[in-house]
């Protein structure tokens, strides 16, 4: 579960978030929205361990998190990857963290690069691909450390509408066939109601208070793991 108790959180004389308070259960898939500059990414980058509260708790299984750890991932907003290192290179970052073996990273970093569709684009680095597919490989990164709660930051936004029907897909059907838990930011409503179960509405008031509206999509979900949608290739 991840929590968050009465969090503010200001830079400077900035007031981002008052007194925010919301939970998500484990395996649960949430969504949040609201608009720019209302403080979704450092929401999330606390939840990531990147970013302290001013006031408030941040907590993932009732303990304060006070720093980023594998099983939580954040893909980031900006797509960050290290220019100096290929797609594969990026990939395997994280694997070499946790010091897993040459043969398997290799195997992993496969699996993966299939599954966001990069292959054929393993020895690039990020300079010579387009932004939607640097897109997919920071996407490809966290998805390879296989993370128990996935934190996606509008990880969609530069993708042509047909890859991103087939990365939600994926998103979709990686999220059924597991217990993670997705917490994501999106500007797109249609894609929030798709994904999630839940919908958290962030919006600024007067006086800086950030209130947080959640609303309750009572769909029922077949969570076997079969296929959510097929596309058709
Ligand atoms: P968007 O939808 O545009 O991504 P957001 O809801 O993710 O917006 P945040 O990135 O969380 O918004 O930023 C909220 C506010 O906090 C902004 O006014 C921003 O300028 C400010 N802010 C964020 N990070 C910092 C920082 N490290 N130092 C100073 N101000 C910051
Ligand atoms: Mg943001």
């Amino acid at each position: 579960t991840i929590k968050l108790e009465n969090v503010s959180k200001s830079f400077g004389d900035l007031k981002v978030l008052s007194n925010v308070n919301f939970s998500v259960e484990s395996g649960e898939f949430v969504a949040i929205v609201g608009p720019s500059g209302c403080g979704k990414s450092t929401a999330l980058r606390m939840i990531a361990g990147l970013e302290k509260p001013t006031t408030g708790k941040v907590m993932a299984n009732e303990q304060i998190i006070d720093q980023p750890d594998p099983e939580r991932t954040l893909i980031f907003q900006e797509h960050a990857l290290f220019p100096w290192r290929t797609v594969g290179e990026n990939v395997e970052f994280g694997l070499e963290l946790a010091n897993v073996a040459k043969e398997e990273r290799e195997a992993r970093i496969q699996a993966i690069l299939i599954k966001v569709g990069l292959t054929d684009f393993k020895d690039y680095y990020p300079g010579q691909l387009s932004g939607g597919m640097r897109q997919r490989a920071s996407i490809a990164r966290a998805l390879v450390m296989d993370p128990d709660v996935l934190l996606l930051d509008e990880p969609y936004g530069a993708l042509d509408a047909i890859t991103k029907l087939k990365m939600q897909n994926e998103l979709m059907n990686l999220w059924l066939g597991s217990q993670k838990t997705m917490i994501l930011i999106t500007h797109d409503i249609d894609e929030a109601i798709y994904l999630a179960d839940k919908i958290f509405v962030m919006s600024p008031r007067p006086g800086y208070i950030k209130d947080m509206i959640i609303v309750d999509l009572p769909r029922p979900r077949n969570r076997n793991g079969t296929e959510f949608i097929k596309i058709r290739e």
